[in-house]
């Protein structure tokens, strides 16, 4: 496959968009209402105003959109990462070959048994299972047994683990065919950075060099039967407004070749990490108001694909931003194979990066709901095959209001009962009680009520 990211027509269409007149960028606002997209020039332009009325304008209509697609909810997860070998360098990243200092862990199938039982007893229901790249100690036959491994594993209350979501280095369509058996949901790989020359510079060694492997992995999970892949930039490496056109051309690419876009964009932003220069000084550190930007004009741009958020901000910043496209946070995560199970573990020395946002999964749970989110542990669509096109064709006319909203009651009214403690469950009461009288009409508001009863009652894994 030819490489389609051409950096001279990125930086093109971003001088063009130099200094843009007020009418343009409202005109632009004005069109991302009709939840169509938006073409790489008109992104541009919303990136290259610098206007403070405008951009408030820009965080406002994104802040529309999220309502008028998304409702309130947030779908969480953890990622659980298994091993932390690594055979290549990237600059940033605290797992890279040349830390010698890091403590390399592999967890045995017994370790990841003991790790899942810990998120299943948090309440969690979703993971993101991830480790470094490396041939042996992290090869594709050790990690799809740590996927069955972690399927297999279930605790009192009905704990089990419902959707593993994967992020691994890039595999042939061969591999991503055995990957699909396993039952997993997304496949997420970020390309760090679109631009050429800086990919180069962040990855001096390791198969991770070659960054046309990377890019067309999407195009072989496709072709392997994946119908649900998460795209993402590492924000910091190199100019925002380059990368965020990036990410929107290979959404535009994989659209134009598979049919569907990616499901999800993640926008990780370089967090501090042990041994790792261009996480401790980032080349093009990118600030809250910009991230916030970002995030808004990746919601304007691709209004039906999710937006992941990580611990990796901290929890003033995530609690702003949720309101203006993220649909998918992770919450209560350790970046340290075995974090979980061993919380005395001297973490820094064996995670990939630092947190921004520490606290455990109830407390993310109790300020989220507190702020009006319903937080959602939903696997529906996943398990009754509302995948890829299907889901996006189902999403345009309104799937994610209509069952996403009732799917994150019954599975946060499930959570409420079996985990959360005292403060969170009267919190979270309190807004699915708020939820029936404003979210729902009579009909549906019924069959809520009646399905919340059998909740109450002991049934476990309901939805729509
Ligand atoms: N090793 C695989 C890879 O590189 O694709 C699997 C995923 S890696 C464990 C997860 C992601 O963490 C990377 O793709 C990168 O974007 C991100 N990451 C690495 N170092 C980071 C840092 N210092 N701050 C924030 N994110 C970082
Ligand atoms: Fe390895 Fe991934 Fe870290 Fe790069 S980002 S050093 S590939 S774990």
């Amino acid at each position: 496959m030819k490489d389609f990211i051409n950096d001279n027509q990125i930086e093109k269409t971003l001088v063009q968009a130099k200094n843009p007149s007020a009418a343009r960028v409202r005109e632009i606002i004005s069109k991302s209402n009709e939840l169509k997209g938006l073409t790489p020039d008109e992104v541009a332009v919303l990136l290259q105003t610098e206007d403070d009325e405008l951009i408030d304008e820009i965080l406002q209509a994104a802040h529309k959109i999220k309502e008028s697609i998304y409702g309130n909810r947030l779908v969480l997860f953890a990622p659980l990462y298994v091993a932390n070998h690594c055979s290549n360098n990237c600059l940033y990243c605290g797992f890279r070959r040349d830390n010698r200092e890091l403590n390399r862990v592999a967890l045995t199938m017994d370790q990841i048994r003991n790790e899942v039982e810990v998120l299943q007893r948090e309440g969690h229901k979703r993971l993101l299972m991830l480790c470094g790249e490396h041939p042996t100690r992290s090869s594709l036959d050790y990690f799809i047994e740590a996927i069955e491994t972690a399927y297999a594993v279930k605790t009192e209350h009905g704990g089990e683990i419902r959707r593993i979501n994967v992020e691994l280095a890039p595999l042939e369509v061969d591999e991503f065919r055995r990957l699909k058996k396993t039952g997993i949901g997304t496949y997420l790989l970020f390309q760090e950075t679109y631009h050429h020359e800086t990919y180069k510079k962040m990855h001096p060694s390791g198969p991770k060099k070659d960054y046309l492997t990377r890019l067309t992995a999407m195009h072989r999970a496709q072709e392997g039967g994946i119908d649900d892949v998460g795209i993402g930039a590492l924000f910091g490496l190199y100019d925002y407004k380059f990368d965020v056109l990036g990410l929107l051309f290979h959404a535009l690419q994989l659209e134009k070749d598979c049919g569907v876009g990616p499901h999800t964009i993640s926008i990780p932003r370089l967090e501090p990490a042990f041994n790792a220069p261009a996480a401790i000084a980032p080349p093009m550190p990118v600030t809250d108001t910009e991230f916030k930007k970002l995030v808004a004009i990746l919601r304007m741009a691709v209004p039906y694909t999710g937006i992941i958020l990580t611990t990796r901000e901290n929890a003033a910043l995530r609690s702003e931003v949720f309101a203006y496209g993220v649909s998918q946070i992770s919450a209560g995560s350790r970046t340290n194979p075995g974090g979980y199970s061993d919380k005395t573990s001297d973490a820094f020395r064996s995670a990939q990066f630092n947190l921004g946002d520490t606290r455990s999964l109830d407390e993310v749970i109790l300020d989220i709901t507190e702020h009006g989110h319903i937080p959602s542990f939903c696997t529906a669509c996943y398990r009754l095959g509302r995948t890829g096109k299907d889901f996006m064709d189902l999403a345009k006319p309104g799937l994610i209001q209509k069952f996403c909203q009732t799917n994150a009651v019954f599975s946060f009214k499930e959570y409420l009962l079996d985990y959360a403690s005292p403060k969170t469950r009267e919190a979270g009461e309190k807004l699915i009680a708020d939820m029936l009288e404003t979210s729902f009409k009579t009909k549906r508001k019924k069959m809520v009520t009646d399905r919340l009863q059998t909740i109450l009652e002991g049934k476990r894994d309901v939805c729509i």
